[in-house]
């Protein structure tokens, strides 16, 4: 049944997927070419340019033969405002560089400003990210896909009243609303260099989502939070980890703390689903990092999150030198596919970023000395093993019909049943309401 061809993926009519008779997990890809043609100004650490060479290195490797690729829609108002402020969110649809001036009284208020400048288009910008975002979820939700990837998103900095590094809207608060209207839990896992603060606050009082991020500290690097001692609040405290480290953490430490921390994290939570945050400021050499990661080790994280089989929503984040962000996702995206891709990087339109190697796996390490000590490490590791154990097993989630304000749940019920029925010939794709579906999440 599952011989011919060799780089076809073929389904069958549940939900697993093979391709020369083995068993791969579901992958879509969700892309939209405009959100690479962006400009947050000249000195602007932040390149959407950096989307449109990640897209090309995945085209230019064939990786889109192994995954299914959408183009995404953009994000309504509606929906941005599920987490946002209408007020902000009305902000951010009328301002303009040219109409800014009359909007300068709430600049201060919105965050607005040199970090979150008003570019051209800048709401267009945030709702194709942010569209991306709710269009893969709304897959893994379908089942349609087993991972969904939005390199695009990830903006983990921008709260419900304001923009914040680099972030206006969170696209990853939308998703993972979305996300909890039929999984008990969700595991949100940030691997940025800065602390993934707009999400941990988004959640901080809730147990039916663990943040864990792991981060540069010291107080003063920005957003200035994540300190090992915000656990969370109300039934969300021992929900949030936090894993403050120092400059320069190198391929081992990073890879073995990571894993000896998720291992258990997944063990103990149990959660339904997992949203992965992949920022490419922690690879060594990033404009803004100061960490000393290779792609590989970065990939590692990303290949070990994956090993647990759980429906995830991938997403981008930080990563300001745009030709290792590129390279990083690049690579990333096949580790999500189970696929090997050479280290001679494929000719596209943009080989001369990528000089003077022209590799997949530059030199990235080595440069900053590694000032986390191993005992420092393992007194991170035992404060979340500490944490861990406050969990008391998975919490027995009463599953509600998540509502949050704004939010047409039978509109977007209808869109994932147009999903299912699209993908799907009617066999064994039998429409489910809501109910079902909360019932089907709910762990025995
Ligand atoms: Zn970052």
């Amino acid at each position: 049944m599952f011989e011919g061809d060799e780089t076809l993926t073929i389904r069958d009519a549940d939900t697993l997927s093979y391709r020369n008779g083995r068993q791969y997990q579901r992958v879509s890809y969700h892309h939209d070419a405009a959100v690479g043609n962006f400009h947050f100004g000249e000195r602007h650490p932040m390149k959407p340019h950096r989307l449109t060479l990640t897209n090309h290195l995945v085209m230019g490797y064939g990786l889109h033969n192994y995954m299914d690729v959408y183009q995404p829609r953009k994000a309504s108002a509606a929906q941005i405002s599920a987490f946002h402020a209408p007020e902000y969110v009305d902000f951010l649809q009328k301002v303009t560089p040219d109409n800014a001036h009359t909007f300068a009284s709430v600049f201060q208020k919105f965050n607005v400003g040199d970090d979150c400048p008003v570019f051209d288009g800048v709401y267009d910008f945030c709702s194709i990210y942010a569209g991306a975002s709710l269009d893969a979820a709304r897959k893994l939700i379908s089942g349609q896909s087993d991972i969904a990837i939005n390199w695009s998103g990830g903006l983990h900095h921008a709260k419900k009243f304001e923009a914040s590094g680099f972030c206006f809207i969170n696209d990853i608060v939308l998703a993972i609303l979305d996300l909890l209207r039929y999984h008990p839990r969700v595991l949100y896992i940030d691997i940025d260099i800065h602390h993934g603060d707009g999400v941990q606050e988004a959640f901080y009082n809730t147990d039916r989502v663990m943040t864990l991020s792991l981060h540069k500290y010291n107080g003063d690097f920005f957003p200035g939070t994540g300190n090992s001692s915000e656990i969370g609040g109300d039934v969300g405290k021992h929900h949030s980890l936090n894993i403050p480290l120092k400059d320069g953490i190198d391929d081992q430490s990073y890879v073995q703390l990571f894993k000896s921390i998720l291992e258990p994290c997944i063990n103990s939570y149990r959660p339904t689903a997992v949203v992965l945050q992949c920022g490419a400021d922690s690879l060594g050499c990033d404009r803004l990092g100061c960490f000393n990661l290779s792609i590989k080790a970065h990939g590692e994280c990303v290949r070990f999150a994956k090993s647990f089989g759980l429906p995830m929503l991938v997403v981008g984040g930080g990563g300001y030198t745009v030709r290792n962000v590129a390279r990083c996702w690049a690579y990333e995206t096949a580790c999500f596919l189970d696929v090997e891709l050479g280290n001679k990087l494929p000719d596209t339109a943009y080989r001369e970023f990528f000089r003077p190697d022209y590799n997949l796996h530059p030199q990235l390490t080595g440069r900053v000395e590694n000032r986390n000590s191993r005992k420092s490490l393992e007194n991170l590791r035992v404060k979340v093993m500490e944490q861990l154990r406050f969990l008391n097993g998975a919490p027995s989630v009463q599953m509600q019909e998540f509502a949050p304000g704004g939010y047409d749940i039978a509109d977007d019920d209808n869109i994932i049943r147009e999903d299912r029925e699209e993908e799907g010939s009617g066999k064994d794709l039998k429409w489910e309401s809501p109910k079902e579906l909360l019932r089907d999440t709910e762990m025995v």
